[in-house]
């Protein structure tokens, strides 16, 4: 049954090459594109020191949540308003765009004004009033797999967005639930392969909240960019230990330069650049 869902992507662009672009960064061409920094931005000189340092590393995006889709609506849910301030800073500084989760489409005008990238998370792949919304909206999207979702499930959602006039998607695959416990989710790898024949969005691979623990972080890094992604999303802080979110499968500043080292070799032997 599947394989007879026809999606918008499916298509073959002209020169056989979908490129999405985030200002001046492209994704889906030769150039694997390494988005990193904090889950969420927490702090000022946090953010700043690790924006500068991703950027030194070799990232081309910075990423950092403002408003959260937290399992628990007592966790922390994000600084709002401040923190897009905090990022368009974080922007002048480095040099780097940014990408951003949008939990509501109400919030659309408010993030717009800062964003260059609107990320929509895995708990809203399925959110249809968010899909149409950022549909209609100028600015690249970041479409994460939902945990629980098929990938003709999240080409799906894909297509209320292409199908609303915005054809600058990107794919994120970032781990599926499974029976296995022993990491936070089940990186499906194969995603990878598996979209590039069924549809010509660029994909690329967030190993943070799939490994669930930073120390398993860039074994799977490496295992993605040799699967073929077009690049990661990565969760960097220059100090991991004291973050609110997601600080036990973030690394540091210090792995994600190691990291950087690493993937330049597996990205030249599968005729990519980094
Ligand atoms: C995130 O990128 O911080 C995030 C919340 O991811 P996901 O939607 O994949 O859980
Ligand atoms: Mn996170």
């Amino acid at each position: 049954m599947n394989n007879v869902v026809k999606h918008s992507s499916s298509l073959k662009s002209k020169n056989g090459q979908h490129i999405v672009r985030i200002r001046d960064v492209e994704v889906g061409a030769k150039r694997i594109v390494i988005m990193a920094g904090p889950c969420t931005v927490e702090d000022r000189e946090n953010l700043l020191m690790t924006a500068i340092s991703v950027r030194e590393a070799g990232a081309l995006v910075l990423r950092g949540g403002a408003y959260k889709t937290r399992t628990s609506p007592r966790s922390f849910q994000g600084l709002g308003e401040t923190a897009l301030r905090l990022l368009a800073e974080a922007r002048e500084q480095s040099g780097l765009p940014i990408v951003t989760e949008i939990t509501d489409h109400t919030d659309l005008p408010l993030i717009a004004k800062y964003a260059d990238m609107l990320q929509i998370g895995s708990r809203n792949m399925q959110n249809t009033v968010l899909l149409k919304a950022v549909g209609r909206c100028r600015l690249p999207v970041l479409l994460k797999r939902g945990f629980s979702n098929t990938i003709d499930e999240w080409l799906s959602a894909a297509d209320y967005i292409l199908d609303g006039g915005n054809d600058q998607v990107v794919l994120c695959e970032r781990g599926i639930r499974t029976f296995e416990t022993s990491t936070r989710f089940s990186l499906d790898i194969l995603s990878v392969p598996v979209v590039k024949r069924k549809s010509r969005l660029p994909i690329i691979v967030d190993p943070s909240h799939a490994a669930g623990n930073r120390d398993l972080v860039i074994a799977v890094s490496r295992a993605a960019i040799a699967a073929g992604a077009d690049g990661l999303l990565v969760e960097v802080n220059c100090n991991p230990y004291e973050a609110k979110v997601d600080g036990k499968q973030t690394i540091t500043t210090e792995q994600f330069s190691d990291l950087m080292r690493q993937l330049k070799a597996i990205a030249c032997s599968v005729k990519r650049e980094l």
